[in-house]
Protein backbone atom coordinates (compact mmCIF):
# COMPACT_ATOMS: atom_id res chain seq x y z
CA UNK A 1 0.00 0.00 0.00
CA UNK A 2 1.08 3.19 -0.97
CA UNK A 3 2.72 5.60 2.16
CA UNK A 4 0.39 8.63 2.75
CA UNK A 5 1.62 10.97 5.71
CA UNK A 6 0.07 13.00 7.29
CA UNK A 7 1.85 15.99 9.63
CA UNK A 8 0.66 17.98 12.84
CA UNK A 9 3.33 20.62 13.77
CA UNK A 10 2.33 22.11 17.30
CA UNK A 11 3.57 25.46 18.64
CA UNK A 12 2.89 24.55 22.11
CA UNK A 13 -0.09 27.65 22.90
CA UNK A 14 2.59 29.70 20.58
CA UNK A 15 5.59 28.98 23.23
CA UNK A 16 8.21 28.04 20.80
CA UNK A 17 8.84 31.33 19.32
CA UNK A 18 12.31 30.38 17.80
CA UNK A 19 10.60 28.08 15.32
CA UNK A 20 9.10 29.00 11.75
CA UNK A 21 6.41 27.07 11.82
CA UNK A 22 5.06 28.40 8.06
CA UNK A 23 8.96 27.84 6.94
CA UNK A 24 9.11 24.10 8.21
CA UNK A 25 4.89 23.87 6.80
CA UNK A 26 6.30 25.10 3.27
CA UNK A 27 9.42 23.04 3.36
CA UNK A 28 7.74 19.49 4.07
CA UNK A 29 5.09 19.80 2.07
CA UNK A 30 7.68 19.43 -1.38
CA UNK A 31 8.20 15.65 0.42
CA UNK A 32 6.88 13.04 -1.52
CA UNK A 33 4.23 10.68 -0.03
CA UNK A 34 2.79 13.83 2.52
CA UNK A 35 -0.66 13.97 2.39
CA UNK A 36 -0.77 17.25 4.59
CA UNK A 37 0.62 19.33 6.71
CA UNK A 38 -1.14 21.30 9.63
CA UNK A 39 0.01 23.70 12.18
CA UNK A 40 -1.48 23.74 15.95
CA UNK A 41 -1.26 25.30 19.07
CA UNK A 42 -2.49 22.74 21.08
CA UNK A 43 -2.01 19.52 20.08
CA UNK A 44 -2.66 17.92 23.61
CA UNK A 45 -6.07 19.36 24.31
CA UNK A 46 -9.56 18.74 23.38
CA UNK A 47 -9.57 20.50 20.23
CA UNK A 48 -6.24 19.54 19.27
CA UNK A 49 -7.24 15.77 19.53
CA UNK A 50 -10.42 16.64 18.07
CA UNK A 51 -7.98 18.01 14.81
CA UNK A 52 -6.21 15.38 14.69
CA UNK A 53 -8.85 12.58 14.64
CA UNK A 54 -11.13 14.33 11.65
CA UNK A 55 -8.08 14.82 9.47
CA UNK A 56 -6.86 11.34 10.06
CA UNK A 57 -9.87 9.95 8.99
CA UNK A 58 -10.71 12.58 6.41
CA UNK A 59 -8.02 12.10 4.60
CA UNK A 60 -7.13 8.20 5.23
CA UNK A 61 -3.44 8.64 5.82
CA UNK A 62 -1.41 5.69 6.77
CA UNK A 63 1.25 7.12 8.34
CA UNK A 64 1.35 10.11 10.74
CA UNK A 65 4.03 12.74 12.06
CA UNK A 66 3.36 14.48 15.22
CA UNK A 67 6.14 17.27 16.00
CA UNK A 68 5.24 18.33 19.59
CA UNK A 69 6.81 18.29 22.77
CA UNK A 70 8.97 15.29 24.31
CA UNK A 71 7.30 11.42 23.62
CA UNK A 72 7.60 11.25 27.38
CA UNK A 73 5.14 13.92 28.31
CA UNK A 74 2.21 13.36 25.40
CA UNK A 75 2.78 10.14 23.54
CA UNK A 76 0.61 7.79 25.35
CA UNK A 77 -2.56 10.44 24.88
CA UNK A 78 -1.39 10.32 21.07
CA UNK A 79 -1.08 6.09 21.28
CA UNK A 80 -4.88 6.44 23.24
CA UNK A 81 -6.82 8.75 20.63
CA UNK A 82 -4.73 6.69 17.26
CA UNK A 83 -6.17 3.23 19.15
CA UNK A 84 -9.72 4.57 19.34
CA UNK A 85 -9.71 5.62 15.30
CA UNK A 86 -8.53 1.83 14.77
CA UNK A 87 -5.26 3.69 13.62
CA UNK A 88 -2.56 1.31 14.87
CA UNK A 89 -0.44 3.00 16.86
CA UNK A 90 3.23 1.92 15.84
CA UNK A 91 2.84 4.20 12.47
CA UNK A 92 3.15 6.83 14.70
CA UNK A 93 6.45 8.99 14.73
CA UNK A 94 6.92 11.88 17.23
CA UNK A 95 9.66 14.90 16.63
CA UNK A 96 10.47 16.14 20.06
CA UNK A 97 10.59 19.92 18.50
CA UNK A 98 9.99 21.60 21.93
CA UNK A 99 12.62 19.77 24.77
CA UNK A 100 15.77 18.95 22.20
CA UNK A 101 14.99 21.80 19.70
CA UNK A 102 12.99 25.13 20.87
CA UNK A 103 14.08 25.06 24.77
CA UNK A 104 17.65 23.34 24.28
CA UNK A 105 18.73 26.47 22.41
CA UNK A 106 18.40 30.36 21.92
CA UNK A 107 18.20 32.23 18.64
CA UNK A 108 16.53 30.68 15.54
CA UNK A 109 16.20 26.95 15.64
CA UNK A 110 14.03 26.27 12.95
CA UNK A 111 16.98 24.45 10.74
CA UNK A 112 17.34 21.76 13.49
CA UNK A 113 13.42 21.64 14.00
CA UNK A 114 13.12 20.72 10.40
CA UNK A 115 15.94 18.08 10.68
CA UNK A 116 13.84 16.43 13.44
CA UNK A 117 10.89 16.32 11.70
CA UNK A 118 12.46 15.48 8.09
CA UNK A 119 14.07 12.32 10.63
CA UNK A 120 10.54 11.59 11.88
CA UNK A 121 9.32 11.45 7.94
CA UNK A 122 11.86 9.20 6.93
CA UNK A 123 11.35 7.69 10.08
CA UNK A 124 7.71 7.10 9.29
CA UNK A 125 7.73 5.43 5.70
CA UNK A 126 9.22 2.38 7.11
CA UNK A 127 7.38 1.38 10.10
CA UNK A 128 5.30 -1.90 10.39
CA UNK A 129 1.73 -2.36 12.02
CA UNK A 130 2.80 -4.00 15.39
CA UNK A 131 -0.26 -6.49 16.85
CA UNK A 132 -1.70 -5.10 20.10
CA UNK A 133 -3.04 -8.37 22.06
CA UNK A 134 -4.95 -8.85 25.05
CA UNK A 135 -3.62 -12.00 26.95
CA UNK A 136 -5.25 -13.10 30.57
CA UNK A 137 -3.31 -12.44 33.94
CA UNK A 138 -3.74 -14.60 37.09
CA UNK A 139 -5.44 -11.63 39.33
CA UNK A 140 -3.82 -13.73 42.57
CA UNK A 141 -1.12 -12.10 44.25
CA UNK A 142 1.72 -14.31 46.23
CA UNK A 143 3.25 -11.81 49.14
CA UNK A 144 6.45 -13.54 50.94
CA UNK A 145 7.22 -12.13 54.35
CA UNK A 146 4.39 -11.52 57.10
CA UNK A 147 5.93 -8.64 58.60
CA UNK A 148 4.13 -4.96 59.12
CA UNK A 149 4.79 -4.98 55.04
CA UNK A 150 3.72 -8.20 54.56
CA UNK A 151 0.54 -8.05 55.95
CA UNK A 152 -0.09 -4.40 54.89
CA UNK A 153 0.11 -5.07 51.07
CA UNK A 154 -2.56 -7.81 51.48
CA UNK A 155 -4.83 -6.05 53.45
CA UNK A 156 -4.61 -2.83 51.00
CA UNK A 157 -4.91 -5.85 47.96
CA UNK A 158 -7.59 -6.82 49.48
CA UNK A 159 -9.73 -4.04 49.60
CA UNK A 160 -9.18 -3.86 46.14
CA UNK A 161 -10.74 -6.97 45.38
CA UNK A 162 -7.23 -9.27 44.70
CA UNK A 163 -6.48 -12.13 46.58
CA UNK A 164 -3.42 -12.62 48.35
CA UNK A 165 -1.66 -15.47 49.52
CA UNK A 166 1.17 -14.60 52.04
CA UNK A 167 4.04 -16.94 52.85
CA UNK A 168 5.87 -16.52 56.44
CA UNK A 169 8.66 -18.47 57.25
CA UNK A 170 8.78 -17.96 61.15
CA UNK A 171 6.03 -19.70 62.43
CA UNK A 172 4.07 -16.15 63.51
CA UNK A 173 3.37 -12.91 61.80
CA UNK A 174 4.81 -10.06 62.55
CA UNK A 175 8.55 -9.44 61.61
CA UNK A 176 10.94 -7.48 63.36
CA UNK A 177 8.21 -4.51 64.54
CA UNK A 178 7.00 -7.09 67.03
CA UNK A 179 10.37 -6.85 68.89
CA UNK A 180 10.20 -3.11 69.95
CA UNK A 181 8.65 -1.94 72.78
CA UNK A 182 8.12 1.78 72.20
CA UNK A 183 7.51 2.74 68.67
CA UNK A 184 7.95 5.99 66.73
CA UNK A 185 5.36 7.43 64.19
CA UNK A 186 2.56 5.51 64.94
CA UNK A 187 0.29 6.73 67.90
CA UNK A 188 -0.27 2.76 69.09
CA UNK A 189 2.35 0.80 70.48
CA UNK A 190 4.00 -1.91 67.37
CA UNK A 191 2.62 -5.08 69.77
CA UNK A 192 -1.18 -3.39 69.48
CA UNK A 193 -1.05 -2.55 65.90
CA UNK A 194 0.92 -5.95 64.95
CA UNK A 195 -1.79 -7.66 66.13
CA UNK A 196 -4.98 -6.06 65.55
CA UNK A 197 -3.69 -6.09 61.83
CA UNK A 198 -3.11 -10.01 62.22
CA UNK A 199 -6.59 -10.19 63.35
CA UNK A 200 -7.66 -8.15 60.19
CA UNK A 201 -5.78 -10.87 58.32
CA UNK A 202 -7.25 -13.67 59.31
CA UNK A 203 -10.49 -12.59 59.06
CA UNK A 204 -10.11 -11.50 55.33
CA UNK A 205 -11.59 -14.13 53.37
CA UNK A 206 -9.46 -12.62 50.68
CA UNK A 207 -5.93 -13.55 52.04
CA UNK A 208 -4.75 -16.71 52.91
CA UNK A 209 -1.50 -17.08 55.81
CA UNK A 210 1.18 -19.65 55.31
CA UNK A 211 3.25 -19.62 58.14
CA UNK A 212 6.49 -21.73 58.40
CA UNK A 213 6.50 -21.45 54.66
CA UNK A 214 8.93 -20.89 51.97
CA UNK A 215 9.51 -20.03 48.30
CA UNK A 216 11.49 -22.76 46.50
CA UNK A 217 11.22 -21.97 42.69
CA UNK A 218 9.25 -19.52 40.84
CA UNK A 219 8.89 -19.44 36.49
CA UNK A 220 6.77 -17.86 34.16
CA UNK A 221 6.36 -14.11 33.70
CA UNK A 222 4.42 -10.80 35.00
CA UNK A 223 0.66 -11.62 35.02
CA UNK A 224 2.01 -15.93 34.88
CA UNK A 225 4.21 -17.20 37.74
CA UNK A 226 4.52 -20.16 38.85
CA UNK A 227 5.72 -20.76 42.48
CA UNK A 228 6.61 -23.69 44.66
CA UNK A 229 5.85 -23.42 48.08
CA UNK A 230 7.68 -25.78 50.52
CA UNK A 231 5.79 -26.19 54.14
CA UNK A 232 7.17 -28.72 56.55
CA UNK A 233 7.96 -31.71 54.01
CA UNK A 234 4.82 -31.03 51.80
CA UNK A 235 6.00 -28.93 48.61
CA UNK A 236 3.24 -27.43 45.97
CA UNK A 237 3.38 -25.61 43.18
CA UNK A 238 0.54 -22.20 42.74
CA UNK A 239 -0.12 -19.57 40.40
CA UNK A 240 -0.10 -16.13 40.36
CA UNK A 241 -0.34 -12.91 38.93
CA UNK A 242 2.75 -10.51 40.29
CA UNK A 243 4.87 -11.56 43.52
CA UNK A 244 5.67 -8.96 46.36
CA UNK A 245 8.81 -9.23 49.01
CA UNK A 246 8.65 -8.31 52.13
CA UNK A 247 11.31 -9.95 53.59
CA UNK A 248 12.56 -7.02 55.82
CA UNK A 249 16.35 -6.43 56.90
CA UNK A 250 18.26 -7.86 60.07
CA UNK A 251 20.27 -4.97 62.05
CA UNK A 252 23.65 -5.68 63.94
CA UNK A 253 26.24 -4.31 66.00
CA UNK A 254 29.13 -4.78 63.72
CA UNK A 255 31.92 -5.34 66.33
CA UNK A 256 34.98 -4.01 63.50
CA UNK A 257 33.56 -0.57 64.29
CA UNK A 258 33.80 -0.16 67.81
CA UNK A 259 37.34 -0.50 69.76
CA UNK A 260 35.39 -3.06 72.59
CA UNK A 261 33.14 -5.87 71.63
CA UNK A 262 29.89 -5.82 72.57
CA UNK A 263 28.99 -6.93 75.79
CA UNK A 264 26.78 -6.49 78.51
CA UNK A 265 28.37 -2.66 78.60
CA UNK A 266 27.87 -2.48 75.03
CA UNK A 267 24.26 -3.34 74.25
CA UNK A 268 22.14 -3.34 71.33
CA UNK A 269 18.66 -1.65 70.82
CA UNK A 270 17.08 -4.79 71.31
CA UNK A 271 18.97 -5.30 74.66
CA UNK A 272 17.80 -1.80 75.54
CA UNK A 273 14.31 -2.88 75.22
CA UNK A 274 14.60 -5.41 77.39
CA UNK A 275 16.12 -3.52 80.10
CA UNK A 276 13.11 -0.95 79.85
CA UNK A 277 10.35 -3.76 80.19
CA UNK A 278 12.08 -5.02 83.07
CA UNK A 279 14.11 -2.60 84.86
CA UNK A 280 13.81 -4.07 88.04
CA UNK A 281 16.10 -6.94 87.33
CA UNK A 282 18.73 -4.77 87.00
CA UNK A 283 21.00 -4.33 90.37
CA UNK A 284 20.49 -0.42 90.08
CA UNK A 285 19.28 2.17 88.29
CA UNK A 286 21.79 3.35 85.50
CA UNK A 287 22.81 7.03 85.78
CA UNK A 288 23.87 7.60 82.50
CA UNK A 289 22.89 5.68 78.89
CA UNK A 290 24.78 6.81 75.98
CA UNK A 291 23.87 6.05 72.39
CA UNK A 292 26.61 6.41 69.26
CA UNK A 293 25.32 6.67 65.86
CA UNK A 294 27.39 7.30 62.56
CA UNK A 295 30.46 4.81 62.75
CA UNK A 296 28.74 1.70 61.16
CA UNK A 297 26.52 3.53 58.72
CA UNK A 298 26.42 7.58 58.41
CA UNK A 299 23.74 7.63 55.27
CA UNK A 300 20.82 5.29 57.07
CA UNK A 301 18.26 7.73 58.77
CA UNK A 302 16.77 4.91 60.95
CA UNK A 303 19.22 4.81 63.77
CA UNK A 304 18.90 8.54 64.34
CA UNK A 305 14.85 7.82 64.43
CA UNK A 306 15.33 5.27 66.90
CA UNK A 307 17.88 6.59 69.17
CA UNK A 308 15.81 9.81 69.43
CA UNK A 309 13.09 7.60 70.29
CA UNK A 310 15.12 5.18 72.71
CA UNK A 311 16.24 8.39 74.50
CA UNK A 312 12.89 9.60 75.41
CA UNK A 313 12.10 6.02 76.35
CA UNK A 314 15.15 5.88 79.13
CA UNK A 315 14.31 9.56 80.13
CA UNK A 316 10.93 8.26 80.86
CA UNK A 317 11.47 4.90 82.08
CA UNK A 318 14.79 5.09 83.90
CA UNK A 319 14.98 8.87 84.32
CA UNK A 320 19.05 8.54 83.37
CA UNK A 321 21.37 10.90 82.19
CA UNK A 322 21.18 10.39 78.26
CA UNK A 323 24.05 11.62 76.03
CA UNK A 324 23.68 10.99 72.26
CA UNK A 325 26.84 10.74 70.16
CA UNK A 326 26.41 11.30 65.96
CA UNK A 327 27.95 13.03 63.61
CA UNK A 328 25.00 14.42 61.80
CA UNK A 329 21.86 13.95 63.29
CA UNK A 330 19.18 12.83 60.24
CA UNK A 331 16.09 15.00 61.53
CA UNK A 332 14.73 14.99 57.38
CA UNK A 333 11.92 11.71 58.19
CA UNK A 334 8.61 13.06 59.43
CA UNK A 335 7.72 14.40 62.70
CA UNK A 336 11.63 13.73 63.30
CA UNK A 337 12.59 17.44 64.02
CA UNK A 338 10.11 17.74 66.58
CA UNK A 339 11.23 14.25 68.13
CA UNK A 340 14.36 15.59 68.51
CA UNK A 341 13.02 19.35 70.15
CA UNK A 342 11.38 17.13 72.80
CA UNK A 343 14.61 15.46 73.40
CA UNK A 344 16.63 18.43 73.92
CA UNK A 345 13.86 19.78 76.38
CA UNK A 346 13.91 16.87 78.20
CA UNK A 347 17.96 17.10 78.58
CA UNK A 348 19.32 14.24 76.54
CA UNK A 349 22.97 15.90 75.57
CA UNK A 350 24.18 15.69 72.06
CA UNK A 351 27.86 15.69 71.29
CA UNK A 352 28.89 15.94 67.68
CA UNK A 353 31.92 14.02 66.75
CA UNK A 354 34.50 14.68 63.45
CA UNK A 355 36.89 12.10 64.89
CA UNK A 356 35.63 8.67 65.65
CA UNK A 357 35.50 8.91 69.62
CA UNK A 358 37.17 6.40 71.45
CA UNK A 359 35.76 4.18 73.35
CA UNK A 360 37.40 2.46 76.76
CA UNK A 361 36.10 0.42 79.75
CA UNK A 362 36.58 1.69 83.17
CA UNK A 363 35.22 0.62 86.97
CA UNK A 364 32.68 -1.21 85.41
CA UNK A 365 31.72 1.75 83.04
CA UNK A 366 32.19 2.59 79.00
CA UNK A 367 34.24 5.80 79.05
CA UNK A 368 33.27 7.55 75.69
CA UNK A 369 36.16 10.08 74.81
CA UNK A 370 35.29 13.19 71.80
CA UNK A 371 35.91 16.12 70.67
CA UNK A 372 32.23 18.19 70.97
CA UNK A 373 32.95 20.34 67.05
CA UNK A 374 30.24 22.89 68.44
CA UNK A 375 32.11 23.31 71.40
CA UNK A 376 35.53 23.10 70.35
CA UNK A 377 36.20 20.94 73.16
CA UNK A 378 36.76 17.06 74.83
CA UNK A 379 34.02 15.65 76.42
CA UNK A 380 34.20 12.25 78.53
CA UNK A 381 31.27 10.54 79.44
CA UNK A 382 31.26 7.48 81.37
CA UNK A 383 27.93 5.78 80.57
CA UNK A 384 26.72 2.45 82.23
CA UNK A 385 25.52 1.36 79.36
CA UNK A 386 26.05 2.58 75.19
CA UNK A 387 23.69 1.59 73.20
CA UNK A 388 25.86 0.68 69.69
CA UNK A 389 24.60 1.62 66.25
CA UNK A 390 23.82 -1.59 64.49
CA UNK A 391 24.42 -2.23 60.95
CA UNK A 392 21.45 -2.49 58.50
CA UNK A 393 21.98 -6.27 56.75
CA UNK A 394 19.87 -7.73 54.40
CA UNK A 395 17.78 -10.44 55.72
CA UNK A 396 18.82 -14.16 56.07
CA UNK A 397 18.49 -15.58 52.87
CA UNK A 398 17.98 -12.75 50.71
CA UNK A 399 20.61 -14.17 47.94
CA UNK A 400 18.63 -17.18 47.83
CA UNK A 401 15.71 -15.76 47.08
CA UNK A 402 17.63 -13.83 44.65
CA UNK A 403 18.83 -16.56 42.43
CA UNK A 404 15.23 -18.05 43.11
CA UNK A 405 13.89 -15.12 41.31
CA UNK A 406 16.64 -14.47 38.80
CA UNK A 407 17.07 -10.91 40.01
CA UNK A 408 20.36 -9.29 41.25
CA UNK A 409 21.10 -7.95 44.85
CA UNK A 410 22.71 -4.46 45.18
CA UNK A 411 26.13 -3.47 46.72
CA UNK A 412 25.21 -4.19 50.10
CA UNK A 413 22.97 -7.40 49.53
CA UNK A 414 19.96 -5.85 49.62
CA UNK A 415 17.32 -6.85 47.42
CA UNK A 416 17.92 -4.46 44.21
CA UNK A 417 15.73 -1.74 43.16
CA UNK A 418 15.23 -1.22 39.07
CA UNK A 419 15.67 2.90 39.42
CA UNK A 420 15.65 3.69 43.36
CA UNK A 421 14.93 7.37 42.65
CA UNK A 422 11.84 6.96 39.45
CA UNK A 423 10.52 3.42 40.42
CA UNK A 424 11.85 2.06 44.13
CA UNK A 425 9.68 -0.72 44.33
CA UNK A 426 9.94 -2.28 41.01
CA UNK A 427 12.98 -5.55 40.44
CA UNK A 428 14.38 -6.31 37.38
CA UNK A 429 11.61 -8.76 36.74
CA UNK A 430 8.45 -7.16 35.33
CA UNK A 431 5.80 -8.40 37.72
CA UNK A 432 8.41 -8.90 40.97
CA UNK A 433 8.22 -6.18 43.85
CA UNK A 434 10.07 -5.44 46.68
CA UNK A 435 8.75 -3.39 49.68
CA UNK A 436 9.99 -2.21 53.00
CA UNK A 437 13.03 -2.86 54.51
CA UNK A 438 14.32 -5.75 52.43
CA UNK A 439 15.19 -2.68 50.05
CA UNK A 440 17.03 -1.09 52.91
CA UNK A 441 16.88 -0.04 56.83
CA UNK A 442 13.43 1.87 56.24
CA UNK A 443 11.27 3.12 58.93
CA UNK A 444 7.69 1.99 58.93
CA UNK A 445 6.35 5.35 57.29
CA UNK A 446 9.03 4.69 54.47
CA UNK A 447 8.36 1.54 54.23
CA UNK A 448 4.52 2.44 54.30
CA UNK A 449 4.78 4.33 51.15
CA UNK A 450 6.45 1.63 49.24
CA UNK A 451 3.95 -0.95 50.31
CA UNK A 452 1.07 1.74 48.42
CA UNK A 453 3.13 1.93 45.65
CA UNK A 454 3.36 -1.79 45.12
CA UNK A 455 -0.31 -1.69 45.39
CA UNK A 456 -1.25 0.45 42.82
CA UNK A 457 1.33 -0.76 40.52
CA UNK A 458 -0.05 -4.80 41.07
CA UNK A 459 -3.36 -3.23 40.74
CA UNK A 460 -2.73 -1.52 36.99
CA UNK A 461 -1.35 -4.65 35.87
CA UNK A 462 -3.80 -7.18 37.06
CA UNK A 463 -6.91 -5.44 37.94
CA UNK A 464 -8.63 -6.12 34.59
CA UNK A 465 -7.57 -10.01 34.57
CA UNK A 466 -5.83 -9.51 31.18
CA UNK A 467 -3.03 -7.18 30.02
CA UNK A 468 -2.82 -5.94 26.39
CA UNK A 469 1.17 -6.66 25.40
CA UNK A 470 2.36 -5.05 21.83
CA UNK A 471 3.29 -8.84 19.53
CA UNK A 472 6.52 -9.41 18.86
CA UNK A 473 7.59 -5.76 18.98
CA UNK A 474 10.67 -7.04 19.37
CA UNK A 475 11.65 -10.15 17.79
CA UNK A 476 14.08 -12.93 17.16
CA UNK A 477 14.81 -14.49 13.92
CA UNK A 478 14.89 -18.02 14.68
CA UNK A 479 17.16 -18.54 11.44
CA UNK A 480 19.70 -15.92 12.51
CA UNK A 481 19.80 -16.65 15.97
CA UNK A 482 22.98 -18.91 16.82
CA UNK A 483 21.86 -19.79 20.44
CA UNK A 484 24.90 -17.40 21.58
CA UNK A 485 22.48 -16.48 25.29
CA UNK A 486 24.51 -13.15 24.87
CA UNK A 487 20.87 -11.25 24.97
CA UNK A 488 19.48 -13.41 27.49
CA UNK A 489 22.67 -12.71 29.61
CA UNK A 490 21.98 -8.91 29.21
CA UNK A 491 18.40 -8.57 29.02
CA UNK A 492 17.66 -6.37 32.49
CA UNK A 493 14.10 -8.18 32.75
CA UNK A 494 14.83 -11.69 31.99
CA UNK A 495 12.47 -11.44 29.26
CA UNK A 496 14.47 -13.98 26.82
CA UNK A 497 14.75 -17.74 26.97
CA UNK A 498 16.10 -20.09 24.64
CA UNK A 499 13.65 -22.64 23.42
CA UNK A 500 14.09 -25.85 21.04
CA UNK A 501 13.05 -25.09 17.24
CA UNK A 502 13.77 -29.00 16.62
CA UNK A 503 15.50 -31.85 17.39
CA UNK A 504 19.01 -30.00 16.47
CA UNK A 505 18.28 -26.41 16.68
CA UNK A 506 17.36 -23.95 19.68
CA UNK A 507 16.64 -20.26 19.54
CA UNK A 508 16.04 -17.30 21.82
CA UNK A 509 12.77 -16.10 22.17
CA UNK A 510 11.44 -12.63 23.63
CA UNK A 511 8.41 -13.11 26.22
CA UNK A 512 6.25 -9.95 24.68
CA UNK A 513 4.51 -9.13 28.57
CA UNK A 514 7.98 -9.24 30.14
CA UNK A 515 9.93 -7.80 27.79
CA UNK A 516 10.21 -3.82 28.58
CA UNK A 517 11.01 -2.75 25.52
CA UNK A 518 14.70 -1.15 26.42
CA UNK A 519 16.29 -2.52 23.10
CA UNK A 520 19.25 -3.41 24.64
CA UNK A 521 19.08 -7.24 23.41
CA UNK A 522 18.84 -5.87 19.52
CA UNK A 523 21.69 -3.73 19.99
CA UNK A 524 23.60 -6.52 21.49
CA UNK A 525 22.98 -9.54 19.20
CA UNK A 526 26.08 -10.98 17.27
CA UNK A 527 24.17 -12.41 14.61
CA UNK A 528 21.81 -9.72 14.02
CA UNK A 529 18.64 -11.99 14.60
CA UNK A 530 17.03 -9.44 16.93
CA UNK A 531 14.56 -6.65 15.61
CA UNK A 532 12.94 -4.11 17.46
CA UNK A 533 10.06 -2.86 15.16
CA UNK A 534 10.90 0.90 14.87
CA UNK A 535 14.48 1.30 15.79
CA UNK A 536 15.28 -1.52 13.28
CA UNK A 537 18.62 -0.59 11.57
CA UNK A 538 17.27 0.58 8.35
CA UNK A 539 14.72 2.98 10.07
CA UNK A 540 17.68 4.64 11.82
CA UNK A 541 19.28 5.05 8.43
CA UNK A 542 16.66 6.83 7.13
CA UNK A 543 16.56 9.03 10.08
CA UNK A 544 19.96 9.88 9.70
CA UNK A 545 19.62 10.31 5.69
CA UNK A 546 16.96 12.95 6.43
CA UNK A 547 19.25 14.95 8.13
CA UNK A 548 21.81 14.64 5.09
CA UNK A 549 19.05 15.86 2.87
CA UNK A 550 18.86 19.21 5.05
CA UNK A 551 22.85 19.46 5.01
CA UNK A 552 22.74 18.98 1.57
CA UNK A 553 19.87 21.44 0.89
CA UNK A 554 21.89 23.98 2.74
C1 LIG B 1 15.34 -1.99 67.09
C2 LIG B 1 14.46 -1.40 66.02
C3 LIG B 1 13.63 -0.34 66.33
C4 LIG B 1 12.80 0.23 65.34
N1 LIG B 1 12.02 1.28 65.66
C5 LIG B 1 11.25 1.86 64.73
C6 LIG B 1 10.44 2.98 65.05
O1 LIG B 1 10.41 3.44 66.19
N2 LIG B 1 9.68 3.53 64.06
C7 LIG B 1 9.70 3.04 62.80
O2 LIG B 1 9.00 3.59 61.94
N3 LIG B 1 10.46 1.98 62.46
C8 LIG B 1 11.23 1.39 63.39
N4 LIG B 1 12.02 0.31 63.05
C9 LIG B 1 11.99 -0.16 61.64
C10 LIG B 1 10.86 -1.15 61.42
O3 LIG B 1 11.13 -2.29 62.20
C11 LIG B 1 10.79 -1.54 59.92
O4 LIG B 1 10.50 -0.40 59.14
C12 LIG B 1 9.67 -2.55 59.66
O5 LIG B 1 9.84 -3.66 60.49
C13 LIG B 1 9.72 -3.00 58.22
O6 LIG B 1 8.76 -3.99 58.02
P1 LIG B 1 9.00 -5.17 56.95
O7 LIG B 1 7.69 -5.88 56.87
O8 LIG B 1 9.60 -4.63 55.72
O9 LIG B 1 10.11 -6.12 57.60
P2 LIG B 1 10.03 -7.05 58.87
O10 LIG B 1 9.22 -6.42 59.93
O11 LIG B 1 11.44 -7.40 59.20
O12 LIG B 1 9.28 -8.37 58.37
C14 LIG B 1 9.87 -9.26 57.44
C15 LIG B 1 9.16 -10.60 57.55
O13 LIG B 1 9.56 -11.43 56.47
C16 LIG B 1 9.86 -12.75 56.95
N5 LIG B 1 10.80 -13.36 56.01
C17 LIG B 1 12.10 -13.02 55.77
N6 LIG B 1 12.61 -13.80 54.79
C18 LIG B 1 11.61 -14.63 54.40
C19 LIG B 1 11.53 -15.66 53.40
N7 LIG B 1 12.57 -15.96 52.61
N8 LIG B 1 10.36 -16.32 53.24
C20 LIG B 1 9.28 -16.01 54.03
N9 LIG B 1 9.30 -15.04 55.00
C21 LIG B 1 10.45 -14.36 55.16
C22 LIG B 1 10.43 -12.51 58.33
O14 LIG B 1 10.33 -13.67 59.13
C23 LIG B 1 9.53 -11.36 58.82
O15 LIG B 1 8.36 -11.84 59.44
C24 LIG B 1 12.82 -0.28 64.01
C25 LIG B 1 13.67 -1.36 63.72
C26 LIG B 1 14.48 -1.92 64.70
C27 LIG B 1 15.39 -3.07 64.37
S1 LIG C 1 22.22 -12.78 21.07
FE1 LIG C 1 21.34 -13.17 19.05
S2 LIG C 1 22.34 -15.03 18.32
FE2 LIG C 1 22.70 -14.91 20.52
S3 LIG C 1 20.99 -16.11 21.42
FE3 LIG C 1 20.32 -13.98 21.36
S4 LIG C 1 19.22 -13.79 19.42
FE4 LIG C 1 20.41 -15.67 19.30
S1 LIG D 1 14.02 -5.28 24.55
FE1 LIG D 1 15.27 -7.15 24.74
S2 LIG D 1 16.68 -6.69 26.45
FE2 LIG D 1 15.01 -5.18 26.58
S3 LIG D 1 13.48 -6.10 27.94
FE3 LIG D 1 12.88 -6.68 25.86
S4 LIG D 1 13.84 -8.66 25.55
FE4 LIG D 1 14.87 -7.74 27.32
Amino acid sequence: MKVKIGIFLCDCGGSLKNIDFPEISRSVQEIEDIAFVDISHNLCLEEGRKAIASRILGKNVNRVVIAACSPASCEHNFIRLLEGLNFNPNLLSIANIREQCSWAHEGNVTGKALDLVGMAINKARLLQPVERKEIPVNKEVLVVGGGFCGMKSALELSQLGIRTTVVEREPILGGRLSELEGFYGFEISPKEMLSSMGEEVKKDANIEMLTSAEITRVEGDAGNFSVRIKRGVKEDSRDFGALIFATGCKAEILPRYFELSPGSKIISQRELVEILQAPAKLERRPEVIGFILDIADENSRLPSLLALNAALAVKNKLGSEVYVFCKNLKVDSEGVEKLYQEARNRGVVFVKFEEKPRISERNGRVKVEAEDILFGEEVSVYCDFLVAEEKGLPSEGTEALASILNTGVDSQGFCQDENVYLYPVGSGRKGVFFVGACRGNLDAARASLDVGSAVMNVYELLALGKAVVEVEKVKVDPQKCRACLTCIRVCPHRAIRLVKVDDEKWTAKIYDLACDGCGICAAICPAKAINFEGYADEQILAEVEAMEWQYGRE
